[in-house]
């Protein structure tokens, strides 16, 4: 493999994390813009019993895998649109960029992960109960 071809495939890899990370803030925002929540603080943490979310409940999909979808203290369901909204952010970013390359494939993933985004946060506001309107 030639140094090129490494540093694409690193830079590849490095856009599909980045999408993931915005996947997992996504989620953050689609749970807290409902409730007129700060996105800054406090720190993540489960609804259930409030225990601060530790590295590993971070990691985008791997964590809601290895804690099978759940609060690794109270043992509270986390949804698996979670999940779903990590996992999507991901592949509309890796999909673009093996098919049209680092250019093209970062434009195009860039523009579906905020669609994610978009979709996500809007269905979380457009499901609160109308007392809360
Ligand atoms: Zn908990």
């Amino acid at each position: 493999m030639n140094p090129a071809t490494i540093i694409e495939l690193a830079v590849g890899v490095y856009l599909v994390v980045v999408a993931l990370l915005f996947g997992s803030f996504i989620n953050l925002a689609a749970d807290r813009l409902p409730r007129g929540e700060s996105l800054v603080h406090p720190r993540s943490h489960c609804r259930s019993c409030g225990r601060q979310l530790d590295l590993l409940d971070l990691v985008p999909v791997g964590g809601y895998l290895l804690r099978r979808g759940r609060c690794a203290s109270c043992g509270a369901a986390i949804g698996v649109s979670s999940l779903a909204v990590e996992a999507a952010c991901g592949v509309v970013m890796l999909v673009p960029l093996l098919r049209l390359g680092l250019g093209g494939g970062f434009l195009l993933g860039s523009a579906l992960v905020l669609a994610v985004g978009v979709v996500a946060v809007g269905r979380a506001l457009g499901q609160r109960r109308p007392e809360e309107l």
